[in-house]
């Protein structure tokens, strides 16, 4: 397979995007490290480790981890070998000063960024997504009305329970997840397309490509 000539990219979109199940796709066609920084702190949480114990009350207060300790996760990871191949950043950087951040930590391992990638989808898909998630009042069984239905609408497969929605998944605080992200990328978009650096795909795009790539690897 030929080398990629364009290989460290950062992925953007809201969440709910689909960034996620597109870096997966791509992987399969190119080995490139997958970065996501929340993963990467549910990891440090996980293991009880000192940023992990920082970062924890944070992130359940739905705030962002402070700017010098993801800055921090980031290089190390970044420093990982595997990344040489290309990489991945996915939900990386947030916020101007993040990406100003990523800069430095970049030229100190004398790495380039070649690509951002924003996968653009229509707020209302987005929205009937982050609102699509329902839980079992009684087992806590959890369904996706979009992704992973329950048989019967509204009833839980394992007991026949009610199926409601939490209060972090309905529509308003979806819609302000939404706001937060659209305040916050929107800067950093602008700075990357005045670097020239930003590729725009849509979710119909977005499918094809998926598709394209899939039917290339069943190939004989
Ligand atoms: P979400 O899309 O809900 O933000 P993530 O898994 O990307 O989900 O992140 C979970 C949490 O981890 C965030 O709410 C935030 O507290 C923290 N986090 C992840 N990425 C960053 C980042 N780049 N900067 C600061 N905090 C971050
Ligand atoms: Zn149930």
């Amino acid at each position: 397979m030929a080398e990629l000539k364009k290989k460290n990219l950062i992925f953007f979109g809201a969440p709910g995007a689909g960034k996620g199940t597109f870096a997966g796709a791509l992987k399969e066609v190119h080995p490139v490290a997958h970065i996501s920084t929340g993963d990467l702190l549910r990891d440090e949480i996980k293991r009880d480790t000192e940023l992990g114990r920082a970062a924890s009350g944070i992130m359940k207060a739905g705030k962002l981890v402070p700017d010098e300790i993801v800055a921090g996760m980031v290089r190390v990871r970044l420093s990982q070998p595997d990344c040489r191949k290309g990489f991945i950043l996915d939900g990386y950087p947030r916020t101007v000063a993040q990406a100003g951040l990523l800069d430095h930590v970049l030229k100190d391992l004398g790495m380039t960024l070649d690509r951002v990638v924003y996968l653009k989808v229509p707020d209302e898909v987005i929205l009937q997504r982050l609102t699509a998630r329902v839980s079992c009042k009684n087992c806590k069984a959890i369904y996706n009305k979009i992704f992973k239905p329950s048989k019967k609408d509204g009833v839980c497969d394992v007991c026949g329970g009610e199926l409601i929605q939490r209060a972090d998944d309905s529509l308003e605080t979806a819609k302000s997840r939404l706001k937060v992200f659209y305040d916050q990328t929107s800067p950093l978009l602008a700075l990357y397309r005045e670097r020239g650096m930003v590729f725009e795909i849509t979710e119909l795009e977005l499918a094809r490509a998926t598709k394209l790539m899939l039917d290339e690897l069943e190939k004989e």
